[in-house]
């Protein structure tokens, strides 16, 4: 078991509806030697490739993104969400369906923050049906950029998100990939790799 994994089994808490609180060392409270952990690890496996910025979508992306912009001593960009669309001429807007919130958001970066020819690393705190990624490869795309790859700490693998962007091509890593939670027993079974 690696040390995110561990972690999980730790302090995670499972809820009801296939939800996995951390907010113990991730979502509320950040635990830093965990964070420098997951960008040591992402860095390693991302090793051999040009990054120009990270990119990661508010709010919990940003802890992971900024300790991993620390190494490649590149900027962090971190899409907003929530603001209705009616001006888009300065954004790249996109649209995600919030797995948590059960609500559909607007995703935006302004436009001077990504620019054609950058290669981005995007780095996000979950993976589940892939909405949030989709919507931030789909931002880098029309700003002419680059991704390079994905970077996910907790894959919650019995969602299609992590197969659809594997089978899209991108080269996806998560750190943890949960194959299975029960709530009752608050038991999680992780992926063998
Ligand atoms: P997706 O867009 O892949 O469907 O969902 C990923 C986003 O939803 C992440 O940015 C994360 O904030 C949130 N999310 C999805 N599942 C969980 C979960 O089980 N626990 C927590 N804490 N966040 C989740």
């Amino acid at each position: 078991m690696n040390f995110l994994e561990e972690k999980i089994l730790a302090d995670g808490v499972i809820k009801a509806g296939n939800i996995l609180k951390v907010d113990n060392f991730l979502n509320h409270q950040i635990d830093i030697d965990i964070m420098r952990q997951i960008a040591y690890e992402f860095k390693r496996r991302f090793r051999g490739k040009a990054v120009t910025k990270i990119l990661t979508i508010e709010a919990s992306g940003i802890a992971i993104a900024t300790m991993l912009a620390d190494l490649y001593d590149v900027p962090v960009v971190f899409a907003k969400k929530g603001e209705t669309a009616n001006s888009t001429d300065d954004k790249y807007v996109s649209h995600a369906y919030s797995f948590t919130h059960k609500r559909m958001n607007n995703v935006f970066v302004s436009k001077p923050y990504l620019n054609a020819g950058e290669k981005v690393l995007i780095v996000d705190d979950f993976l589940a049906d892939g909405q949030a990624m989709l919507a931030l490869t789909d931002i880098v795309k029309q700003a002419g950029a680059e991704v390079v790859g994905l970077g996910v700490a907790i894959e919650k693998g019995q969602q299609k998100g992590g197969s659809l962007l594997r089978e899209a091509g991108y080269h996806l890593e998560s750190i943890a990939i949960i194959d299975g939670m029960d709530a009752d027993a608050q038991t999680i079974t992780f992926r063998q790799l």
